[in-house]
């Protein structure tokens, strides 16, 4: 934080009092909206800048005595622009400690090698196709058990759980590309009484609408890549832990000896991204209601995948849930199959034709050729991440590439 660049006498112990006044600042009054409008409300008390400077020392001065009492050691843990960036995660997920990550599949991965081998882990059928493909062949390099289940299926889930055997329950709610929804609050219940450990990704959720730790969910993983920063310039991931227990601390140690850190300027993008989140996701997340519900009439859509529909299979879980919106994410599957929906994602002007999702401008993606063989994915399922644009113009763009498509 910003007592960096005052002269060393005046920040003995720094870092430590800057995470204690954060603490103390998640429990002031203002609304997480408010808090993360203006980054935590901190500044720069050399300069009484609104916005910190971006820390880029990868070392820092050891004191007289042997010690470093500035708790900045080196660069590669110790970054202070990531660690302002970390604060502001920890406040919105209503966490004891977050961590940032090279990229989402680096937060994610570091979770699963924190466990042990011979560990069973359950993960969902329908999730985020390079992770499933990770946790499928890599995964077992590390001697893991992973087994995959309908996470959106409580009894399936009881099922497949080993008591003593099984350490990790991953979710993804919603979940790629189907959207299906899983039951944090159950399944958090059902792992717990095995010992086992709950870990969300919470990617399309943000933590505007669903919060997954206040559920009973352990850990809460982000594609900061998406939401969380907003406009399709930073790779980045990030972890969210109810607890600093020592599960934490070995997912700690992972990131520092993997190397598998952020950037300053990365973190300062996702700390710029992040003030104004609450307004993104609740605009984008309008417009995908918006657009689900037009669609799902639309003559050239055989069905529209969204969880704000109650047609949708997890509607009733996610609408208890989920607070303030269904995410900004849906899909629609066109008729007429594969042709017709690669034809339909050919037409589109406004609409950019790019994976990735989360950001302020609307992609339309045709997932399954990306997802390749073993994929859930229907060959004529569409993936749509709403942006801030005009549903308007959103839905007019669309509907034109469609009749296009069927003509
Ligand atoms: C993008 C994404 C990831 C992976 O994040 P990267 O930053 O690309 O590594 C994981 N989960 C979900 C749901 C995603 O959308």
């Amino acid at each position: 934080m910003s007592e960096r660049s005052k002269p060393p006498v005046s920040h003995r112990g720094s870092a430590k009092t800057s995470r204690a006044s954060t603490a103390a600042k998640s429990n002031a009054p203002w609304s997480k909206r408010s808090l993360g409008a203006q980054a935590l409300g901190r500044i720069d008390e050399a300069t009484r800048a609104v916005v910190p400077p971006i820390h880029v020392s990868t070392t820092f001065i050891r004191d007289a005595d042997n010690q470093y009492s500035s708790g900045f050691v080196y660069g590669r843990p110790d970054n202070e622009t990531v660690r302002e960036a970390e604060a502001i995660l920890a406040m919105w997920e209503e966490a004891e400690a977050a961590m940032l990550f090279g990229s989402g599949m680096a937060a994610a991965t570091s979770v699963f090698m924190a466990l042990a081998p011979g560990d069973h882990v359950l993960a969902p059928t329908v999730m985020y196709w390079a992770l499933r493909n990770w946790l499928m062949t890599e995964a077992r390099h590390w001697g893991l058990d992973v087994e995959l289940v309908d996470t959106s299926d409580i009894d399936a889930v009881r099922a497949a759980v080993r008591p003593g055997r099984t350490r990790l329950i991953w979710l993804e709610t919603p979940s790629n590309p189907l959207w299906s929804i899983s039951d944090i609050a159950a399944i958090s219940a059902i792992a717990h009484e095995a010992g086992a450990r709950v870990g969300v990704d919470s990617t399309v959720a943000t933590p505007v609408f669903t919060r997954p730790l206040a559920l009973g969910a352990d850990i809460v993983m982000h594609a900061a890549t998406k939401a969380l920063n907003g406009h399709s310039d930073v790779i980045a991931g990030a972890l969210a832990s109810a607890r600093k227990d020592a599960f934490w601390e070995r997912i700690v140690a992972i990131r520092k000896n993997f190397g598998a850190v952020l950037g300053p300027f990365e973190a300062f993008l996702l700390i710029r991204g992040m003030r104004t989140l609450d307004l993104r996701v609740r605009t984008a997340s309008a417009s995908a209601a918006d657009l689900a519900h037009r669609f799902v009439r639309h003559p050239h859509v055989g069905e529209v995948l969204y969880p704000g529909l109650a047609s949708h299979p997890g509607h009733d879980i996610a609408a208890r849930q989920m607070t303030g919106g269904f995410g900004h994410m849906l899909s629609v599957r066109v008729r007429g199959g594969e042709a017709s929906a690669v034809a339909t994602a050919a037409g589109v002007d406004l609409w950019k034709r790019a994976t990735s999702l989360g950001g302020v401008e609307s992609l339309i993606e045709h997932r399954a050729s990306i997802e390749g063989p073993g994929s859930p994915c229907p060959p004529d399922l569409l993936r749509l991440s709403v942006g801030i644009e005009d549903p308007d113009d959103l839905f007019r763009d669309l509907d034109r590439a469609l009749a296009r498509a069927h003509g």
